[in-house]
């Protein structure tokens, strides 16, 4: 830290990002990427936009704006895109709870919401999940400011339904309910449909899971229009041209494309099902998840020891050092091939 840094963010404590690792190949399980590429147009609009990199990008992401709206039934109007969906919860938490505002979410969840929170210096509250890992609904209504759930939550994978969330939505007629949906792809379901109905719901989703694009940082939220003029006048207010030509691109074209993704999703949810068996058959417990990760433990290995045990082996996965989940480890679903070596692995280290 320098000198300069004025006094209120000199205790900020930053998120720290799952690890990147730019040395070694490990089978890579650690941060919810898709294991499978993109589709081949996806490329091919990467490669043709690239020879306009020199222009720049449409503020208004018309085009892209366009598609998705398509794909999901609403008017460009109710759509914002942007740099990654952190973007969008970075300005959500500025624009709805803000110095001084409210925020509640999980004890346990994406751990960014606190690193925003703090950011902003709001008074957020987190709420504990229950004894299973499971958030109990009824503990969101009626508050005083911005509710913020990942739904699926992460890391635990574990889902709420669309009555669950419109019951919050409709408890909290005042303030914003933020409904962070990076994972629901994977089996979970939208609230999306409720968002005609409730001017209060924002709805945040990610290319980074489904749509095989984490490395070209694409976000997007679904809500009623005041809300997407909301953030519109802090994205103008900060970056105008936040999302690049290529990502534009990309994305429209990964719209294109929507079957392809989603048999990619059901690849994966296959994969996770078969891998959550093997492991339990290996006495670990698994959150039943719906994301496109799994969330357990062994008895017979602390999580700790298990995460470095894997990476000495070549295979990286997530391990949170806090109080209530310090036993458990996030595992991304790779590849059949990949979840293979994950399993023979833990099988191997269980063994020694
Ligand atoms: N929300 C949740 C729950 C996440 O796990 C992530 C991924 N780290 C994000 C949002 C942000 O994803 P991105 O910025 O890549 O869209």
């Amino acid at each position: 830290m320098s000198r300069y840094l004025i006094e209120a963010y000199q205790a900020l404590e930053a998120y720290v990002p799952g690890e990147q690792p730019q040395d070694m190949q490990y089978v890579k399980l650690n941060t919810n990427e898709s294991p499978y590429p993109p589709s081949p147009a996806v490329l091919n609009a990467a490669a043709e936009e690239a020879g306009r990199l020199q222009l720049y990008s449409d503020p208004a992401c018309a085009a892209l704006r366009d598609a998705i709206a398509g794909l999901y039934g609403v008017r460009r109007e109710n759509v914002y895109v942007s740099n990654g969906s952190d973007d969008i919860l970075n300005f959500a938490f500025m624009a709805f709870a803000g110095k001084g505002g409210r925020a509640y979410f999980p004890d346990i969840s994406y751990g960014f919401y606190k690193v925003f929170g703090d950011l902003y210096g709001c008074a957020y509250e987190t709420i504990p999940l229950e004894q299973d890992f499971r958030i109990d609904p009824s503990k969101y209504h009626h508050r005083d400011g911005l509710v913020v759930i990942a739904n699926p939550n992460a890391p635990t994978g574990i889902a709420l339904s669309v009555e669950e969330i419109e019951g919050i939505v409709r408890a909290n007629p005042d303030h914003v309910v933020l409904i962070d949906e990076a994972y629901v792809d994977f089996g979970a379901e939208s609230c999306v449909g409720l968002t005609a109905k409730y001017d209060n719901l924002l709805v945040v989703q990610t290319y980074s899971k489904s749509r095989s694009m984490a490395g070209a940082r694409l976000g997007f939220a679904i809500a009623a229009e005041g809300l997407i003029a909301d953030l519109d006048r802090i994205k103008y207010s900060t970056n105008p041209y936040n999302v690049n030509r290529m990502t534009l691109a990309t994305g429209v074209a990964a719209i294109a494309d929507n079957d392809f993704y989603m048999a990619n999703c059901l690849r994966i949810e296959a994969t996770r099902a078969k891998t959550s068996a093997r492991l339990e058959t290996l006495d670990f417990e698994v959150l039943p998840s719906k994301a496109n990760f799994i969330f357990a433990k062994s008895d017979r290995i602390g999580g700790g020891a298990l995460y470095q045990e894997l990476k000495k082996r070549g295979v990286l996965v997530r391990h949170f050092d806090s109080p209530r989940i310090r036993d458990y480890n996030r595992i991304t679903i790779g590849t059949p091939e990949q979840m293979d070596v994950l399993v023979n692995t833990i099988q191997s280290i269980l063994g020694a």
